[in-house]
């Protein structure tokens, strides 16, 4: 095909997501033109990766002084690379808004995502989604932005990819549930006494998904990850909370399914690499050879399924609780979330106290409609300053 190659805006450039699209985008050079990079440190490996894709635009959101950018782009011009580099998180809203890309992938962590997003979609673009937190904290908003803007929003995230996959030219009238997988993370089967005790790298240590940033491998472990994924498929398929449910399946070679009203099942498998989602939502609605290693169902013995128990997981049902609620409920559980997985890392709570803390703020909020980004940044930064205390009393 000699079509001309999609202009790809990358934010999260550096992270886990991220790279794995620069491996895609190298895999497939023809296809794909890098507009922006965006990352807020890691500076030397945005820097080698503006040598490397050349894009014209390079934002670095915290970098460790000025003087180092200016020498970076300087370096960078003396070899012929005309990379602008920018600082700051107002750059992201900017070239959001203004640059000229097919395809915004919006790989950074957390609430820090959210306002980049809001451009893409009220420009009408298509936003390749791996950061579900945005979509947490707006989901009746940015959907709502959305089908007036005419943006696409297509799910990267492994689970949300698949069921688009399974949906593929199916009615959604014709749907029964959707079923999300879960790896159930490293504590699936933990003595249920030993979680007080468990530490912070025994919660780094995923057992299917190895190369995941911390905030999302913490939140693995307390299948929070899980609840904001019940909210993300509650807001991308335009479902009712009653028709989700999540199983186990700690092989994560099924990656989710869709039950029709007929009883068909439709799974879709892979590997678990996420160059594989990556790429759909890039290529979509092409498919592209992978740069991944393909499935070899053979190694697996079996592949498992489990019901989920309450009270090792008691973070879906909250999940449930807020994509029931809707408006502002998914900002607070987020920004709570958020709050107490970094409290987390630094050794400030225990395990357990993440999923208490947010408990918490859930329970002392009263959801309010969240139809407009303030209305949404107020509950994000309320629920911020609860969490905070609650971990710092
Ligand atoms: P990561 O920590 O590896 O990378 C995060 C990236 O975002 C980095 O490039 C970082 O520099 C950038 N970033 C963070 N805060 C920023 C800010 N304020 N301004 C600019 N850049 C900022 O995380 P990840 O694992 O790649 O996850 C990214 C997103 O994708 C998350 O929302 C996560 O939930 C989602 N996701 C990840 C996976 C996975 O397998 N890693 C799977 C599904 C969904
Ligand atoms: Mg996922």
């Amino acid at each position: 095909m000699n079509d001309t190659p999609k202009r790809v805006a990358l934010f999260g450039s550096t992270g886990s997501i991220g790279t794995s699209a620069l491996d895609v985008l190298r895999h497939h050079r023809d296809r794909f033109t890098l507009v922006a990079i965006a990352a807020r440190s890691r500076f030397e490996l945005l820097v080698e990766q503006a040598r490397e894709f050349r894009p014209p635009v390079a934002i670095i959101t915290n970098p460790s002084s000025e003087q180092a950018v200016l020498e970076a782009q300087e370096s960078l011009q003396a070899d012929g690379i005309v990379t602008e580099f920018m600082i700051g998180e107002q750059a992201l809203v900017d070239v959001a808004r203004e640059a000229g890309y097919d395809i915004m992938l919006g790989a950074i962590t957390g609430a820090a995502g959210l306002p980049a997003n809001m451009e893409v979609v009220k420009r009408g673009k298509r936003l390749a989604l791996a950061n579900k937190e945005s979509l947490v904290m707006t989901g009746p908003l940015l959907t709502r932005l959305a089908r007036k803007s005419g943006a696409e929003l297509l799910p990267v995230d492994s689970e949300h990819s698949a069921v688009w996959q399974c949906l593929r030219g199916e009615r959604t009238s014709e749907v029964k549930r959707i079923i999300l997988t879960a790896s159930g993370g490293p504590f699936r089967q933990t003595p249920l006494d030993r979680l007080a005790h468990v530490t912070r790298d025994e919660a780094l240590r995923h057992p299917t998904w190895t190369t995941m940033g911390k905030k999302i491998t913490v939140d693995s472990a307390t299948m929070m990850n899980k609840a904001l994924e019940v909210i993300e498929a509650r807001w991308l398929f335009d479902i009712e909370p009653e028709r989700l449910d999540v199983v186990i399946h700690p092989q994560s070679i099924v990656h989710s399914m869709v039950e029709f009203r007929d009883g068909s099942v439709i799974a879709q498998l892979g590997p678990n690499d996420m160059r594989l989602p990556v790429q759909f939502a890039l290529t979509y609605p092409e498919r592209l050879e992978t740069p991944a290693p393909t499935l070899e169902l053979n190694q697996f013995a079996s592949l498992t399924f489990e019901t989920l128990e309450d009270r090792r997981f008691p973070a879906v049902r909250l999940g449930f609780q807020v994509a029931r609620a809707g408006g502002t409920a998914g900002a607070v559980f987020n920004a709570a979330n958020e709050i107490a997985v970094e409290a987390f890392l630094k050794g400030e709570i225990g395990y357990l106290d993440i999923v208490r803390t947010v408990e918490a703020v859930l329970g002392q909020h009263s959801v309010q409609g969240a139809d407009t980004l303030d209305a949404v940044l107020d509950a994000d930064r309320w629920a911020r300053e609860q969490a905070r205390k609650k971990i710092h009393r």
